[in-house]
């Protein structure tokens, strides 16, 4: 076991927090013979199972239909689209994430986890209590993941709304302004474009998908634009006024943009207030609980995981934190997790996928680097799907592949084998030499590194 303060502790891990991190913690926990408790206060679970990925997955299948559905005859199907039922759209995506819940509660009762119900808050180093009811244990995982933010003068209520509400309309708004041009801002205003939504993204900086490299956003700017979604980069909001049938949002500069409703997604914060971290000793930053890199807080014997965590905010990167923490209390010296070999995928139309480096971040980190993009043109596959974009690689100079940016239809698919080409260090050659199956959309993956080894196949210039 790792080094844990003394205690008469009656659990190994007390988890406050059931959702990605909090839950694969306590499963890989109990796999390795610890005695777990967990405290949620709402659904095990937690943002991406109830709130965020999954519900937001299912909205974008729909959307993907309805976009099939609609350009169908262009591959000589006739049908026609009457329409977007949100009640049956809402029932396909609320089944989905019932199955998945249902599925999860069944693991937990299976492992035998004692799930505790009701908001919890840290009392002591090694102590939670619920309702009066105090846990303690060897270890305390702090998992209580982040919520929505907003902007000063921008109230969330009625037709100004953020991810939570978006997720629960029961119509089809005729026309939205989505403020905020990042992951969950593209993926909404995706989804109500294919619903058929007059759409207007706002994003205070210069391009779309700040975080991803600029290839990426300029390909999805023009890929929005061909689509009609109306993007506004480099434009700030000033101010919102909720009328009896719309809204109106005023941009600094004083232009104004009239809409049914208005999505604020302009990022998460550390779900922290109120919950005694601080009062135990453990040090936050504006809310965030900064660890190190084996995800120990400041106090002895307490972790935290998942978005709490300053750095990116992904399901997978809390499973991944999770299951870490539970190995390291068992003594098993798991390898930290590194938030720069975490994929990442944003699912809009065309969908945007990369792992590791962006140009930029290489070329500080290691001066001379080499890049290649593939245009997907020359694929086989994404010419059969009717989606364009690009695959760009970045290496070291003469070294391995630190960074895959990846942009078309279904290309998210592909982030596997991007993710293990840049865990794995691959140099282009080693990438190569694997036969790629044709014709497949990886094909380009394998087209990139023979183009980057000097030996192009289907590549156009
Ligand atoms: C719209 C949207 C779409 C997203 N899409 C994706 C995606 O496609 N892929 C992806 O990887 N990520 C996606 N995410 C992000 C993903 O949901 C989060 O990264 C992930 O849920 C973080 O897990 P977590 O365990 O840290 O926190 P959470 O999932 O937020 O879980 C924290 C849990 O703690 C509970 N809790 C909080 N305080 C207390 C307390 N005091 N007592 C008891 N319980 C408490 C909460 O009820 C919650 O269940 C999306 C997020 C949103 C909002």
């Amino acid at each position: 076991m790792a080094d844990s303060p003394e205690s008469s502790a009656e659990h190994d891990v007390v988890i406050l927090g059931g959702g990605s991190g909090g839950y694969a913690c306590a499963l890989r926990a109990q796999q390795l013979g610890l005695r777990v408790v967990v405290v949620e206060r709402g659904k095990l679970g937690g943002t991406c199972l109830h709130n965020g990925c999954i519900p937001t997955k299912a909205l974008l299948h729909s959307a993907e239909v309805a976009d099939h559905v609609r350009d169908s005859s262009s591959v000589g199907v006739k049908a026609s689209l009457d329409g977007i039922d949100m009640s049956a759209v809402n029932s396909y995506k609320d089944g989905v994430v019932g199955r998945l819940y249902k599925g999860l509660q069944g693991l937990f009762s299976a492992a035998k986890i004692e799930l505790v119900e009701g908001t919890g808050r840290l009392v002591a180093a090694d102590t939670v209590e619920v309702d009066g009811r105090r846990l303690t244990g060897k270890h305390v995982v702090l998992a209580t993941g982040s919520y929505p933010r907003t902007l000063p003068g921008l109230e969330i209520g009625g037709r100004v709304m953020t991810s939570d509400q978006a997720l629960l309309l029961d119509d089809v708004p005729s026309s939205a302004v989505v403020i905020g041009g990042s992951v969950i801002g593209v993926e909404f205003g995706s989804v109500w474009k294919s619903f058929g939504v007059d759409v207007t993204i706002v994003e205070a900086l210069s391009r779309l998908v700040p975080a991803e490299d600029e290839v990426l956003s300029k390909q999805l700017e023009r890929a929005f634009k061909r689509r009609k979604i109306n993007v506004r980069t480099g434009a700030k909001f000033e101010s919102v006024v909720q009328h009896d049938d719309g809204v109106t949002v005023t941009l600094e500069g004083g232009d104004t943009l009239d809409a049914d409703i208005v999505l604020v997604a302009v990022g998460r914060g550390p779900r922290s207030e109120g919950l005694g971290f601080e009062d135990q000793g453990v040090t936050t930053d504006r809310g965030w609980v900064p660890t190190d890199d084996r995800l120990r807080t400041t106090v002895d014997g307490v972790f935290a995981v998942g978005d709490l965590v300053p750095g990116l905010q992904l399901a997978h990167r809390g499973f991944a934190h999770g299951i870490f923490v539970a190995e390291e209390i068992a003594g098993l010296r798991p390898m930290p997790v590194v938030d720069s070999g975490i994929p990442r995928v944003t699912y809009c139309s065309p969908e945007v996928a990369s792992v590791g480096l962006t140009e930029p971040q290489a070329k500080e980190k290691y001066g001379e680097i080499e890049t290649y993009e593939y245009n997907l043109g020359g694929n086989g596959r994404s010419q059969i799907l009717k989606t364009q974009g690009l695959v760009k690689l970045v290496r070291e100079k003469d070294g391995p592949i630190v960074g895959v940016h990846m942009i078309g239809d279904r290309m998210g698919e592909q982030v596997g084998e991007a993710s293990l080409t840049v865990n794995w260090e691959a140099f282009p050659d080693d990438v190569a030499q694997f036969v790629h199956a044709h014709p497949t959309q990886t094909e380009s993956l394998g087209e990139a590194s023979l183009a980057l080894a000097g030996k192009p196949l289907h590549a156009h210039a």
